[in-house]
C-alpha cells in the first residue's frame, strides 16, 4: 500500500501536520521512534504556547495525543533507519518493516547534546541525567548542578530547587542565553547559585557513583547529580545520504517546508530556521501539510 503521507515524529510539529492531513482526507501514517509529544514530555513547564497560560510538558504531550486520536490517525511506535526514493515514492525501512508514500515529513526534532566527557554516558542514569522531571526525585534534599546557561537550564533549575538541597547552574561565559524574567526568578531562589564562567572538565565518580564535577580543571564541586541543558542537536542521522542537510545536520527547507527532494518535507525543531518554539513548530506542520493537500 502506497500512503499519500507518512510524518516521521509525533512530536507538536507531526502531531499539527497528522491532524491536518487526516481532516483533509489524505491516508496518513505516522512513526514515532519512543511517545507521542516527543521533546515536551521533559518540559515540567511551559509558558508560551498560546492560549494556555501555563501546562505542563506531559500534559501538553498527553492532550496532543489526544487529538490524534480522536481523529483516529493511524501510528505505529517503531524508529526509521533509512530513506529511500524510487521514482516518485518514498521508501522507508524502520527497526519493523518497510513503508511506502507520495510524501513524507520529518518533525524527528533534536536530541540533547552531551558534554562527551569520560564518564558521561556510563554515568546516564546514575547521577546524570537529561531530564530533571523524570529523575529530579531522586536528588530530594541532595546537591545537584545544572550545566547550561538557557531557558532549558534555568527553568529545570527551578524545579529542582523545589526538591534539591542546593542547585548550582554551571555557565560556560558571564552571559546568559535564558531570558530575563527567567535569570531574576533564579536570582531571587535562595537555594539556586549560579557560577560564571565555569565549564565542566571532568566528573569523577567511585562505582559508578556520581561524586563530585571538576571546573575548569582546578575546582571541584561536590554534587550527587548533574542535569545536562546545553542544547540539542537534530535527529537527522536516517537522512545523512540524502543531501539536504546543512553541516550541523539540520534540514534545508523552502517556505512550503520542502527540501529540495520533492515531496520530502521537514518541520519544526529538524529544520535549519531562526524561532524555534512549539508554536512556530504547529505553523510548520500546518504549512506543510496544506501544502501536500495543494498539490494533489
Ligand atoms: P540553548 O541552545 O538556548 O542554550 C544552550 C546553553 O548551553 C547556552 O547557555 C550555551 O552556552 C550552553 N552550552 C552549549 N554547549 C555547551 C557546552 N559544551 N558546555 C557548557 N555549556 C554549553 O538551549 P535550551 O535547551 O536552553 O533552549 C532551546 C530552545 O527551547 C530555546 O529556543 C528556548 O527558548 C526554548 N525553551 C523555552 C522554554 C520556555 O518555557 N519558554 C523552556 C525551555 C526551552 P552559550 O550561550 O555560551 O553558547
Amino acid at each position: 500500500m502506497v500512503y499519500d503521507l507518512i510524518i516521521i515524529g509525533l512530536g507538536p510539529a507531526g502531531i499539527a501536520a497528522a491532524v491536518y492531513a487526516k481532516r483533509a482526507g489524505l491516508n496518513v501514517l505516522c512513526l514515532e521512534k519512543v511517545m507521542p509529544g516527543g521533546y515536551i514530555n521533559y518540559i515540567n513547564s511551559i509558558s508560551n504556547y498560546i492560549g494556555i497560560p501555563t501546562i505542563s510538558g506531559p500534559d501538553l504531550a498527553f492532550n496532543l495525543f489526544k487529538q490524534l486520536k480522536e481523529n483516529e490517525i493511524e501510528y505505529k511506535i517503531e524508529y526509521v533507519e533509512k530513506v529511500n526514493i524510487k521514482d516518485e515514492q518514498k521508501i522507508l525501512t524502520t527497526n519493523k518493516g518497510e513503508y511506502v508514500a507520495k510524501n513524507i515529513i520529518v518533525a524527528t526534532g533534536k536530541r540533547p547534546k552531551r558534554l562527551n566527557l569520560e564518564n558521561e554516558a556510563q554515568l546516564l542514569g546514575k547521577g546524570i541525567s537529561t531530564c530533571a522531571l523524570c529523575d529530579g526525585n531522586l536528588f530530594k534534599d541532595k546537591d545537584v548542578a545544572v550545566i547550561g546557561g538557557g531557558d532549558s537550564a534555568f527553568s529545570e533549575a527551578i524545579y529542582l530547587s523545589n526538591i534539591c538541597k542546593s542547585v548550582y547552574i554551571i555557565n560556560r561565559s558571564d552571559k546568559y542565553r535564558a531570558i530575563k524574567e527567567l535569570v531574576d526568578k533564579v536570582k531571587g531562589i535562595n537555594n539556586i547559585k549560579i557560577i560564571n564562567n565555569a565549564i565542566v572538565t571532568s566528573i569523577n565518580a567511585t562505582d559508578d557513583k556520581l561524586e563530585s564535577i571538576t571546573l575548569n580543571d582546578i575546582d571541584r564541586l561536590s554534587v550527587d547529580g548533574m542535569f545536562t541543558y546545553i542544547g540539542s542537536s537534530p535527529a537527522t542521522e536516517f537522512m545523512k545520504d540524502l543531501d539536504i542537510l546543512d553541516e550541523n545536520g539540520f534540514m534545508l527547507v523552502n517556505d512550503s517546508y520542502e527540501s529540495k527532494i520533492s515531496g520530502i518535507y521537514g518541520v519544526g525543531d529538524v529544520i535549519k530556521k531562526n524561532i524555534y518554539q512549539i508554536c512556530t513548530a504547529i505553523n510548520d506542520g500546518i504549512v506543510a501539510t496544506m501544502s501536500i493537500i495543494d498539490k494533489r
